[in-house]
């Protein structure tokens, strides 16, 4: 056994003497979606029959909606003129967009955003990941459990995790969501200094009444972090008082970053969309004795490494919040929300217990008792051919448990619940 103290010597030598940033190497392959991929590859290479759903797809299946493929059209007619050439864009984002943010998104209702304070980006993921480089390496971070994966490998790479240890870093504190605690997670208890929150949540599919996010604000306020607050799934929200933006909470423009997404709410996977709000008032002590705002930081980093999203796809986000643009996409949610409502009534009818679903395309399933969540993926695709997400692959919280989504079309969700309905009988 070597000692922390040695351990640590060792790697500042090896941090020296290298040129590689080794904090890449700890991050254990994910295998999770390759090792659903092979699995269902194998059995259908053993059963060439078999007829397999889908319910494990994180990524939205329906076109593009007409008013966005409209304005796009006519901006990349407009990029042919020489009055209508865009060239490089404004790095915040074009002011249109961000207007109609503010307005549609923030002032509608009732929260004040400045198109200032918004950021335009090719989606909430790279922000998500970029963040980290307002921060300093020495951040705690604090995670719910199951969790996105990307909130906990970008802080791996950054340097701020740690060692793993059964499953688990040491230096990032986990606030597991189980049904112990009806996955509402705990405040945590090792002061963190940025706090990952997901509402609605991927992968459980659960949210937050508007007086949990409040103790979350006002623990922030209190202890001095800073809630990075993803909430690309907000256009599923239908539950009357479950907040749609952090911002609806008292004090959170002094606490946190809102991240938001046109994939999920208008099916911008492929286009790339998305952006994130850093209020005026988010400020930090810095070792010169200053008080620092986050947006200024924020701004100089996206200008310095980031030359904007395509002009012709701000057009299109702009569209979704037209009239028609507007009934196009709250269509397409609403028939996603069809399906994962099928999924909760079918799954609790088959006698299982189910979380989500209702403000969020995931259907969180409780493995039947005495399976794993491998073993319980592996029932549902060999009894009844349906692809599932194991919840272990979410965190050590996500044991147990498995995900199925809303993302197909109806037909084949409504088959999906047939077979599902036969499950008591498997
Ligand atoms: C899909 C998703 C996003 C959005 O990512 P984009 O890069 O905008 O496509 C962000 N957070 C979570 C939790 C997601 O599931």
């Amino acid at each position: 056994m070597v000692s922390a103290a040695a351990e640590t010597a060792i790697h500042v030598i090896i941090m020296e003497t290298f040129k590689l940033n080794e904090n890449f190497f700890k991050i254990p392959e994910s295998y999770l979606f390759s090792e659903v991929a092979a699995r269902v590859a194998a059995y259908k290479a053993e059963n060439p029959e078999a007829d397999i759903i889908s319910l494990g797809i994180g990524d939205v299946t329906r076109p593009i909606a007409p008013s966005v493929i409209a304005a796009m059209h006519e901006a990349v007619e407009e990029m042919s003129t020489a009055e209508g050439f865009h060239g490089y864009g404004p790095e915040q984002g074009y002011m249109f967009l961000r207007e109609a943010i503010a307005l549609h998104d923030y002032e509608e209702r009732g929260v004040h955003v400045s198109p200032d304070e918004i950021f335009i980006s090719d989606g909430a993921k790279s922000d998500l990941a970029n963040i980290g480089d307002i921060f300093s390496a020495q951040c705690r971070v604090a995670v719910t459990d199951p969790v996105y994966p990307v909130y906990v490998d970008t802080n791996v790479m950054g340097g701020r995790a740690g060692r793993l240890s059964s499953c688990r870093w040491d230096r990032i504190e986990y606030l597991p969501c189980t049904e112990e605690n009806a996955f509402i997670p705990s405040l945590p208890s090792r002061c963190p200094d940025l706090i990952y929150l997901c509402y609605p949540n991927n992968p459980t599919g659960t949210v937050l009444s508007r007086a949990e996010l409040a103790k979350w604000v006002d623990y922030a306020i209190e202890n001095q972090c800073v809630i990075l607050f993803d909430s690309a799934y907000e256009s599923f929200i239908s539950t009357p008082g479950v907040p749609h933006s952090i911002y609806e909470v008292p004090g959170a423009r002094k606490v946190a970053i809102e991240f938001r997404s046109f994939s999920k709410r208008a099916g911008f996977t492929g286009l790339r969309c998305g952006y994130t709000v850093v209020p005026e008032e988010l400020r930090l002590p810095a070792s010169d004795g200053k008080m620092h705002s986050l947006r200024k930081m924020w701004l100089r980093r996206q200008s310095t490494k980031f030359n904007g999203a395509s002009y012709v796809i701000q057009r299109g986000a702009a569209a979704v919040y037209t009239r028609g643009g507007l009934e196009e996409t709250s269509r397409q949610t609403a028939g996603y929300k069809e399906n994962a409502a099928l999924l909760l009534r079918t799954c609790r009818s088959a006698g299982l217990e189910v979380e989500g679903g209702v403000d969020a395309p995931y259907v969180w399933v409780r493995c039947p008792e005495g399976y794993g969540s491998w073993d319980f993926f592996s029932l549902l695709l060999t009894r009844l051919h349906i692809v599932s997400t194991p919840g272990c692959g979410f965190g050590p919280a996500g044991e147990g448990y498995v995900r199925l989504t809303a993302f197909n079309t109806p037909e084949a969700t409504r088959e999906a619940a047939a077979r599902l309905s036969a499950l008591k009988n498997c």
